[in-house]
């Protein structure tokens, strides 16, 4: 009798989760993600990621979602520039349309195009984990938030900043950066917007001054998504209601150019808070069997690196062609681990200089080298 597939558990359905999975099926195995989400719109997605040639496109291509991705995609979202508080462009770096480096897609739609590739059923939506149970030989039993449990001989903690699986693995937690984002939205942009959709341009661009900044990213369907970034507790803005937050930002923002407040003035909300955090850099574990970590869960950094999509899409295919590979189980799953602890370090380490080079006391003079770096690792832009 041949021996029947691993029961593989993924929890979590982000770019990690479902990549890991799509992988995994492209090679005949089974997979299901359990996603607490209520279904697949559950929630806004956000803004829009940039997939980087050397990781998230390798997964992609694993995937076999390669062309559909550049078909969805915007190259010239690569575009970025760096203005000081007045508006006054110190950097600009457009994008070639045909440049494929890292062209931007929006994060629903890449999550779509993930699932749109998934046998159906494969994701079981409104199915958070409340506990993972060691239950000897690697095997785990999973039991979620509406009293359901299952078994599995692999279970991959696919499941974000706030993992619910990385305590069998490791006491880390995610830490302050000691920045703080409030997201705005605009709506229909060009026609409504012109001065502003013109400053920001079609990519990403940083307003700076010492300690805070507006940082702009253009979005498909007229959209831009600006992320107000400061110096501030992890509690800050809990007790303020959206017209007490706009207040506090216009005054914390008022040395901004009048184009640039009127992000603030104009934004249509969600006017969200989030303190950004991160596990220590180097986050590693001791190997143990029948559990592993992909993405966030495993690496989290502030998005100064631009890499965390990218390292997690990364993460899931290099782990889903190990196993698929075949070999001992267990031994796919270090082999992965090994390879991904040190290049998420790297990328860790860039992250947490980054947030420090572009929302430190620094201001703009300090960001701009962090820029040129970024910019100068498009070979197509030097
Ligand atoms: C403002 C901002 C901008 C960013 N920009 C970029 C960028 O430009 N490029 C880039 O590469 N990265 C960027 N990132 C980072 C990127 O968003 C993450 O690294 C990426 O989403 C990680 O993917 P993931 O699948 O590991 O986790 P997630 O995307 O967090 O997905 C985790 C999934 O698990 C589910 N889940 C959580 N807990 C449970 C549970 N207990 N049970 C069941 N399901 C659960 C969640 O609902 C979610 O669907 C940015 C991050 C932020 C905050």
């Amino acid at each position: 009798m041949p021996t029947p597939p691993p029961r593989i558990a993924v929890i979590g359905g982000g770019p990690a989760g479902l990549t890991f999975a799509r992988v995994l099926q492209r090679h005949g195995l089974p997979v299901t993600v359990h996603e607490r989400d209520r279904d697949p719109v559950d929630r806004a997605q956000g803004g829009s990621l940039d997939l980087h040639r050397d990781s998230g496109q390798v997964a992609l291509t694993a995937a076999g979602l390669l062309d559909e991705f550049f078909a969805a995609s915007r190259p010239e979202g690569q575009a970025l520039r760096l203005l000081d508080r007045a508006g006054t462009v110190l950097l600009n770096a457009p994008a070639d349309p045909d440049d494929r480096f890292k062209p931007e897609i929006d994060r629903g739609e890449l999550r779509a195009l993930l699932l749109g590739s998934l046998e159906p059923g494969t994701v079981e939506w409104d199915r958070r984990l409340r506990a993972a149970v060691p239950l000897g030989d690697g095997r785990h039993r999973l039991d979620f938030t509406d009293g359901r449990s299952t078994t599995c001989d692999l279970l991959v903690g696919a499941d974000g900043a706030r993992s619910a699986v990385r305590p069998l693995l490791s006491d880390a937690e995610p830490a302050h950066s000691g920045v703080v984002f409030v997201d705005v939205v605009l709506t229909d942009v060009d026609r409504a917007h012109p001065e502003l959709a013109e400053l920001i341009g079609h990519g990403m661009t940083f307003a700076l001054d010492e300690g805070k900044g507006l940082l702009a990213q253009r979005n498909s369907g007229g959209v831009i998504r600006v992320h107000a970034a400061f110096r501030a507790p992890s509690d800050w803005g809990r007790d303020l209601d959206r017209g007490a937050l706009r207040a506090v930002l216009l005054e914390m923002f008022a040395d901004f150019g009048p184009v640039l407040r009127d992000v603030l003035h104009r934004g249509e909300g969600p006017f969200d808070v989030r303190a950004i955090t991160a596990l220590p850099v180097g986050h590693r574990w001791r190997h143990r069997p029948g559990v592993t970590l992909l993405g966030d869960a495993a690496h989290l950094m502030s998005p100064f690196a631009g890499q965390g999509a990218n390292l997690a899409m990364l993460d899931a295919a290099e782990l889903a062609e190990r196993i698929a590979a075949g070999g001992p189980l267990d031994e796919a799953v270090a082999a992965y681990e090994e390879r991904m602890f040190p290049r998420s370090a790297e990328a860790a380490a860039r992250a947490a200089t980054g947030i420090e080079d572009c929302i430190g006391p620094g201001g703009p003079a300090h960001a701009f080298a962090h820029f040129q770096a970024i910019t100068a690792g498009n070979p197509q832009r030097t």
